[in-house]
């Protein structure tokens, strides 16, 4: 993997493609943990002398009220703090101003442009990989390092396009990523994945790719249920994502020996509901709702993770935000951290459960994309790496 210590950066303009999407709430920074992220990388160019040139997106950007809110220089003062320096920012992403900036910077110094999806309010140049915007960003450096994991999975200009045209290289967060990620290449065994969330038609490719090598898949979450419905079991008022009815009877067909399906459930009349009863998932009563798995099914859990020497984790086993409902993906992951088993959290929901628990910095690698570690996750190949590597 080429990482930015493979290149010269000594005194050169590094622009670096970093994910500083992060949360807003009435006008302030709710976590920034995207921008210290991305600090490892920054420090590094700095030490080395080099003029650091910084490109992010922030949201959407699809017409013109879209623009203030996605203000990109919300983050400058978090990032100076940070980084113990003035940081600039140039409110253009193209022109004049921007250039004369960079034209001035001296070493050491750090400038983040605005946001690169400002670009997409005429044409969609930055989400559509214009030829000529990413040639236009390239020129305005030396190397270019992409350390922004959360948009590997796109091909944009700010990433793609930029990397076509310079000596190009991953940032450490990304590095840190994929070197742990692709670990479940050559997975050790017993290799077992846990799939939760909430619809199965969000999973599907992840469910197809990983059936193939996993030697368990536990499924919980609301996506139990219609597997649960493709047996034929009766479950209530639990949610089932009915079109995909059909996939779930192939699979468990399929991958019969694969595939664990809860025995019990934890179960309400709705989520306000503070009478949650277990019932084995045989005999759900008509109006209730599975909303979390049963102590029968976390008992069977841990004693096929029990063996598992590497464990791939995918959308929460209940409804999370709930502290009642939260205890079967809580005891499952105490389990996974007490007993040191090697365990990848793919991103998203779970990764947001682990924060709740106090758990993400006891697994082995908790990551840090949403839509990336989920293409990853169903094996498919992803441009932000494919631009670098070739
Ligand atoms: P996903 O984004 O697919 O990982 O889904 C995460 C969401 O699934 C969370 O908001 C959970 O509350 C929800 N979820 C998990 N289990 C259930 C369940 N049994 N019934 C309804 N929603 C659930």
């Amino acid at each position: 993997m080429k990482t930015i210590k493979d290149l010269d950066i000594n005194s050169k303009k590094v622009l670096i493609r970093v994910d500083f999407n992060v949360p807003i709430k009435d006008g302030k920074i709710t976590d920034d943990s995207r921008i210290r992220g991305a600090l490892k990388t920054i420090k590094y160019a700095i030490d080395k002398n080099a003029k650091v040139i910084l490109f992010s997106h922030l949201g959407r950007v699809k017409e013109k009220s879209d623009l203030k809110k996605n203000d990109l220089s919300i983050v400058v003062p978090r990032l100076s703090e940070l980084l113990n320096q003035k940081v600039l920012f140039s409110s253009n992403t193209r022109g004049e101003q921007l250039e004369n900036i960079i034209n001035n910077m001296k070493e050491k110094e750090v400038l983040l442009i605005q946001n690169t999806r400002y670009e997409d309010l005429d044409g969609k140049k930055e989400s559509s990989n214009e030829e000529e915007l990413g040639a236009y960003w390239a020129s305005l450096g030396d190397v270019f390092i992409n350390d922004a994991f959360g948009t590997i999975h796109r091909a944009h200009a700010s990433n793609c396009g930029i990397a076509k045209h310079l000596p190009s290289a991953f940032g450490f967060l990304v590095e840190n990523e994929l070197s742990h990620l692709s670990e479940l290449d050559n997975p050790e065994r017993p290799y077992v994945v846990i799939l939760g969330g909430a619809k199965v038609s969000d999973k599907i490719e992840v469910i197809e790719n990983l059936v193939t090598k996993a030697d368990k898949i536990l499924i919980g979450g609301a996506m139990s249920f219609t597997f649960l419905s493709a047996c034929g079991i009766n479950v209530g008022k639990s949610l089932v994502d009915n079109e995909n009815i059909e996939f779930c009877r192939r699979m468990l067909k399929d991958y019969n020996e694969k595939i664990v399906l809860p025995i019990d459930t934890n179960a309400a009349k709705s989520l306000e509901d503070e009478n949650a009863i277990e019932m084995p998932v045989s005999n759900i009563l008509p109006e209730y709702i599975g909303l979390d798995i049963g102590t029968k099914t976390i008992e069977n859990y841990k004693e096929i993770l029990k063996n598992s020497k590497t464990v791939v984790w995918n959308g929460p086993l209940g409804v999370y935000e709930s502290n009642i409902y939260i205890r079967g993906t809580k005891e499952i992951m105490e389990y996974l951290v007490n007993n040191k088993i090697k365990t990848i959290l793919g991103g998203g929901d779970i990764v947001a459960a682990a924060s709740v628990l106090n758990l993400k910095d006891k697994v082995y690698h908790a990551s840090t994309g949403g839509g990336a570690t989920l293409e990853f996750l169903e094996g498919k190949e992803l441009p932000g790496i494919i631009s670098i590597e070739k």
